[in-house]
This record gives C-alpha cells, structure tokens and sequence, in this order.
C-alpha cells in the first residue's frame, strides 16, 4: 500500500486524539516553523464565546482570542447562524461576478473607518492586506522606499517579511531592499535612552531625521498603532499626530496596519482614534469576520484610483467571509464591544497594577481596552524570558490561556474575546498572582 493510503485511513478515526498524538504528527507532517506552546500542550476541541475546551473536555479561559481574532467571542451563534445559511446559499464565486455581501461590506466599512477612508480591496489575509496597501502607496506616490518601526511585525509574505523589523519574525535572509527602520515608540524600554515627556518625542524626530537625509525617496510610513507581537508597545499619544505631520511634509503616506488592533479591540473601533490621526491607507484582517479568513485595505478616493490595472486576490470578496463579518459588525455594535473593552480594559489594568504592588517581577502593565501587555522583568529590568514561559504554563494548567510578545519573549500578551466579564478577569488575576509567586519564589 502506498503510504499516501495509510495517513488517508488514519485521519479517519475518532478526532480527539490527543495532545500526544497530534505532536507526533505536526512532527511528522508540518514543517517544523509551526510552533507551538506549552511544555506541556492542549489539544482545542471545541469554542463557545471566551471559554476554549481540550478533548477531555477541560475548559479554559482564553486570553489571547487567536491573537486577537475572536473579538467577538468563539463559534458565536448570532454570527455563525448567518454564516451558516450562506454557506449553503452561495459560498464561493469570484469578483468577476456580481455579489451583495462585498458591496455591503465595503460600505460599511467606508461607514466606520476614519471620514477620508473610502474604498476597500478585499483579500484573505493580513500579510496580503499589508502587500497590497504598500502597493498601492508606491502607485501612487511613484516611489518605492519604505519606512517602518524596528519592532513591528506586519505578516509573513516575502514583501511584508521585508517590512517587519522585529528580529524574532524577521526571518529571511534575503529580505527585499528599501527599508528604513526607526526606533519604537517604546517608552518602557526606549531604544534612545531617552525618558517620556523631556525628550520631546525623539523617537518621531527620528523619523524626519531618517527623510531629511534624502538618501531614500519614501512612498509610506508603515506602523501598528500599538504594536501587537513587538511587545503590545502604545506610543505616547503625541507620536501619531506628530509623526503625520511630518510625513506630511514630505508627502509620504501613512499605513495603519488594524490586523491586530481593529474592531474594537483597544476600546475604540479602530486603535489609530485614539489619536485623531487619519491615515492615508488602512490594513484590516483577523477580527474583521471573527475567524473566517480574510484581509483587507481601505484608502482614499483619490489614492484608489492609483491602483487601477487588474489586481484581485480568488479569495477577496468571497459571501461567505464578507457574510461573516457583516454578521460580526452587527454583533459588535449592538453589544456595544469596543465599549465593553474599554470598561473591562480598564477592570483587567487596575487589577493587574494592583498585583504588580505585590509583585517585583511586572516592571510594567500597558495597553488600551483589552489589548494589555504585562512586562515581567528581574532585577535592573532583565527581561524574564524563563519565568514568562513557567507563567504560561501555570496559567494553561489551571485553566487559562494567554498570548507572548515582546523583543525578548517576556511580555504576556492579553487580549481576550471582547465579550469577557469581570469575573473571568478575576479568575485570571487569581491565577497570574499564583503564578508570579511561584515564579518569584523561585520554584
Ligand atoms: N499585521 C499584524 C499587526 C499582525 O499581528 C499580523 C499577524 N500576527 C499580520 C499583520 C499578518 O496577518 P496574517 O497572519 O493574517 O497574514
């Protein structure tokens, strides 16, 4: 029997197999870049709003949301209802045909993303979203350089590959030419030495020092507005405003990329509001149809038209994505989610800087709504990587799940479906102060 025949045979069986059995075959059949968590992993079953379940039917409380995808819970029926019934409706076509789905999405889009933000490309992914929205900015700017922050992360595609500076994803070797990188708005840690407010925003300065040199023609700026994977780093809020003046000057673009941010997640439907900046281009994925693929960006009239010869993605537009996150929107507004992130973001920071009064090892909570980020660090700052894996593992064994991020892997990154309560919080904090203690006293 040719092997081929036997794996056929063995997917047949019984699907809980396991956590043990399913490491063996990653091993076997994944190309090793899938990493996974835990010393010890779970095997996820099963999703209902913010609780996960495990093949034994353990739960857990998750606090990362797929890396802040289910914003609004999982498997949530006021939306996988509506996905359902255009699954067996229509679920796929191409924009070569007419479809409602993506013309209403679009539209509400245009709706909710800052006034001058227009039209919308539709694609399957944030990295595409990222690929496209940097095209569009050389179309219509004639020019090619980028400019970007050390620490971002914006996909996994060769281009946006290119334009990610965080070194722990910045894996190719051969990266696409014209980059700049310039230092993070990171205040904690910063990158000049500098301390927030005397140094009058160096890290922006940076920026127009980078352009003044004259070395590069830029066609755009790319930037999370709080960088997710870099460590869930929240520039001080003169940065953006600040930093679009200056590309302004020069007529550079700025690209947002939401892929993280967007949907509510830090309180605000889109985290660049906080700011009152408008960007020129803005990349959307993940939470936009809450764990049904997709990708987008969004720009203005006037730059769309920039992009003009053929350029489609076979996914963008499909009904049953674009269905899923009209069904999300809907879910969103009327349970007022960016809202509720905010009051429970503000819930999860009291109580974590209340633990870090207890606890030497948080040298610092960070974060807008429900996108948190909590520093562990050891004497002088060192960050504690070792003691940030032995937290992770304490919080999945009693039944928590949450994220890592950071420049040393020593940020726990929390970022729950919107929709969690106060009581889950608790439940969390109950078990983070647990884990510190352990990992404080050593054991
Ligand atoms: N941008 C940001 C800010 C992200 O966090 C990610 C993924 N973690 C991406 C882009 C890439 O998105 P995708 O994995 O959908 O390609």
């Amino acid at each position: 029997m040719h092997t081929k025949d036997v794996i056929v045979k063995e997917n047949t069986t019984p699907h809980h197999a396991g956590p043990e059995e399913i490491v063996r075959k990653k091993e076997l059949y994944l190309i090793p870049c899938v990493y996974h968590f835990y010393k010890r992993p779970v095997q996820i079953v099963r999703g209902e709003m913010q609780y996960l379940y495990d093949h034994v039917g353990r739960r857990y409380l998750d606090f990362y949301a797929g890396v802040s995808v289910v914003n609004a819970g999982h498997c949530n029926t006021e939306i996988t209802e509506k996905v359902i019934r255009q699954l067996r409706t229509l679920q796929h076509t191409t924009s070569i045909y007419l479809t409602q789905p993506v013309v209403d999405l679009a539209e509400r889009l245009s709706g909710i993303t800052p006034a001058p933000l227009q039209k919308t490309f539709f694609c399957a992914s944030g990295s595409e979203a990222n690929e496209g929205a940097v095209l569009l900015a050389q179309l219509f700017t004639k020019r090619s350089a980028l400019l970007a922050l050390s620490t971002g992360l914006h996909g996994h595609t060769k281009h946006a590959l290119s334009f990610t500076g965080l070194p722990f994803w910045r894996i190719d070797p051969s990266p696409i030419d014209g980059v700049t990188f310039v230092p993070a708005p990171y205040c904690y840690r910063c990158p000049l030495g500098r301390v927030y407010p005397s140094c009058d925003l160096e890290c922006a300065r940076e920026v127009g020092k980078a352009i003044a040199k004259g070395t590069s023609e830029f066609a755009a700026f790319i930037a999370e507005p709080v960088q997710g994977n870099g460590g869930i780093i929240v520039p001080p809020k003169e940065y953006f405003p600040r930093l679009k003046e200056i590309l302004d000057r020069y007529g550079i673009l700025l690209i947002v990329d939401e892929a993280q941010t967007g949907f509510g997640r830090t309180g605000k439907m889109f985290a660049i509001e906080h700011w009152g900046v408008e960007p020129d281009i803005m990349s959307l994925a993940k939470a936009l149809a809450n764990g049904i693929p997709i990708g987008a960006f969004i720009t203005r009239a006037d730059l769309a038209s920039a992009l003009s010869l053929p350029y489609a993605s076979t996914w963008g537009g499909n009904p049953v994505a674009a269905t899923s996150a009209l069904a999300t929107l809907d879910y969103m507004e009327k349970h007022a989610l960016a809202e509720r992130a905010q009051r429970m973001g503000l819930y999860l920071k009291t109580g974590l800087t209340e633990l870090s009064h207890r606890h030497n090892m948080i040298g610092d909570v960070r974060g807008l709504g429900l996108m948190v980020g909590v520093e562990l660090v050891k004497q002088d700052k060192i960050p504690a990587q070792d003691e940030t894996t032995f937290v992770l593992e304490y919080l999945k064994d009693r039944g928590v799940l949450a994220g890592r991020a950071g420049l040393q892997r020593n940020v726990l990154a929390l970022q729950p479906p919107l929709v969690i309560t106060r009581d889950d919080i608790d439940e969390m904090l109950d078990h983070l102060g647990g884990a510190l203690q352990e990992a404080e006293s050593g054991r």
